[in-house]
């Protein structure tokens, strides 16, 4: 499972009668459902779990080819916690916030990083 990936689109998007414009705040996006939420409590487990095992290995964060934009996002590990916790509380995760120039060589694959935790686990 992939926090981005798994990035729930909004289906109102262009839609006039959107529920969710009734609300003051249109930062609000919909209501995760508990199925979402289950997996992106998992996957900030999974990160603080990275963080732990690949930090002292000088990976910095993960980065994703992103749908919307084809290019590279680079993600720290505490931004994507960040996002994640944001997420879990209905607030908007800022997805395309950019990292502070980030060094490509310190990132890793979601999929990476998911290796790697299975090879340490399994000594
Ligand atoms: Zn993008």
């Amino acid at each position: 499972m992939n926090f981005f990936a798994n990035m729930p689109r909004d289906p109102f998007a262009d839609d006039p009668n959107d529920p969710a414009s009734f609300l003051e705040d249109d930062e609000q996006m919909a209501p995760l459902t508990p199925e979402e939420r289950v997996a992106i409590s998992n996957d900030l487990r999974l990160v603080q779990e990275f963080a732990r095992v690949l930090r002292p290995r000088g990976v910095e964060g993960v980065f994703f080819i992103c749908e919307d934009c084809t290019e590279e996002h680079y993600y720290e590990w505490e931004i994507m916690a960040a996002n994640m916790r944001a997420t879990l509380n209905d607030e908007l995760a800022p997805v395309h916030e950019p990292g502070a120039r980030p060094d490509p060589s310190r990132y890793v694959t979601w999929d990476y990083a998911m290796g790697y935790l299975d090879g340490v686990s399994q000594r």
